[in-house]
């Protein structure tokens, strides 16, 4: 599969399956197996498999743009994507047989996987589980509260991190592979949120979880390294392509309200009448079009890594999520107090973008590794 049939595919899943229920899913808090479903009889779940394994075998970028155009007409379904997509690579860069049986299912279409990291422990700090393994014959046993787990009911796996059983700082993580069905892997609670509420993001315990050494995904004590080099990048380019897709979503429905909704004792279109709105509108074009130069930026470093790459992939994130509550924040006000209504499109696009910016790494927490990258001072 190329580039342009995976865009294709992309376009028209979500011009079929994701535009059509996406408002009612969000009222109803609903997860979409039905867009589950069409990703893998498209192939696209399996995107970043490798070809030997029957996957597309491709890069950010295939995931990326998909990702973009899912969000542009359903932010909770293009997250579900993208945790699918961090969760796969972290298969792909294992060497674990699990991992290889794994990558077939998802190249067959029928397995979604997601990240099980931020625990309530250390919140948003994923990068520092206080849970921690506990060897026992050929592997290990798991108890930890993973806080946030999108997908949670409807994931094949899980791709779990906790301390290592012979881990001594903070940051000694090993990652498993739990699949769903595991005993002591349970649902810990319902997804009721603000936004992203048709992505199952809820919690879960994981009490007396037995896993085999055959479903240790990262080396032993390489946990970490995995979540910086293999999933943050790729999340972060993710998550700037969901708020980018939130940003379009935003400016399509205000350019669709200035144009249709009317002061019919004046005899124009709101758009026609007011150049506040105008202007309004232009700024989002301007920002949501620097939010695209700026994926398309950071998507050529990962496809070309140089000295500035990790700054980029951290300053890519952090600016995402200021601009895609920026653009949903003046579409609100744009389109005034239609816009408070449903029919409009703008208000879920506005409570989702509001999720970017505190999904881990956190915009808070990207400045300050950004501050301290550029002062010399060691991130962790
Ligand atoms: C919709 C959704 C889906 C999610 N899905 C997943 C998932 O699939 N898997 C997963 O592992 N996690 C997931 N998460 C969890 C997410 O990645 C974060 O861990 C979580 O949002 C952090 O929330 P918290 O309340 O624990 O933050 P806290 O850590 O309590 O942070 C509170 C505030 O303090 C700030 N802060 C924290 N540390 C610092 C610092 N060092 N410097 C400056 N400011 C700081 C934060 O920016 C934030 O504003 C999801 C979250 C959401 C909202």
């Amino acid at each position: 599969m190329d580039l342009s049939t995976v865009a294709t595919r992309a376009k028209d899943i979500a011009t079929k399956v994701l535009a059509t229920s996406a408002s009612k899913n969000d009222v109803e808090a609903r997860f979409s197996t039905e867009a589950v479903t069409a990703w893998g009889e498209a192939g696209l779940l399996g995107l970043l498999v490798p070809k030997d394994k029957g996957g597309a075998g491709l890069g950010p970028r295939a995931v990326c743009d998909t990702i973009a155009t899912f969000a542009e007409v359903d932010p909770s379904a293009a997250m579900v994507f993208l945790m699918h997509s961090a969760g796969t690579a972290v298969l792909a860069a294992s060497k674990s047989t699990g991992a290889a049986a794994a990558l077939k299912e998802i190249a067959a279409g029928k397995h979604l996987t997601t990240l099980a990291f931020s625990e309530a422990g250390s919140r948003s700090h994923f990068w520092a589980p206080v849970s921690k393994a506990t060897k026992t014959p050929g592997g290990v046993r798991l108890d930890a509260k993973k806080s946030w787990v999108t997908s949670a009911n409807h994931a094949q796996s899980f791709m779990v991190s906790t301390l290592s059983a012979d881990g001594k700082g903070p940051t000694d993580s090993t990652i498993y592979m739990v699949r769903s069905g595991t005993n002591g892997l349970m649902k810990a609670g319902a997804w009721n949120a603000l936004g992203m509420r048709a992505n199952d993001s809820g919690p879960m315990a994981l009490e007396a979880v037995q896993v085999l050494d055959a479903d240790r995904v990262s080396d032993e004590g390489a946990g970490f390294k995995v979540m910086l080099e293999v999933v943050l990048p790729l999340f972060n380019a993710g998550q700037t392509a969901i708020s980018l897709g939130i940003c379009r979503g935003a400016v399509a429905a205000t350019v669709g309200h200035l144009k249709s909704a009317r002061f019919e004792h004046l005899g124009v279109s709101l758009g026609e009448a007011l150049p506040t709105l105008r202007a309004r509108l232009a700024q989002m074009q301007i920002d949501t079009d620097g939010l695209g130069a700026r994926l398309g930026d950071v998507l050529g470093h990962l496809e070309q890594p140089g000295d500035l790459t990790m700054l980029r992939v951290l300053e890519s994130k952090c600016a995402a999520g200021d601009t895609a509550m920026k653009v949903t924040s003046d579409a609100m006000q744009a389109c005034g107090g239609a816009a408070f209504s449903k029919h409009v499109g703008i208000e879920r696009l506005f409570r989702d973008a509001h999720a970017c910016a505190v999904m881990a790494p956190t915009s808070d927490v990207l400045r300050e590794f950004i501050g301290k990258a550029l002062l010399g001072i060691p991130l962790f």
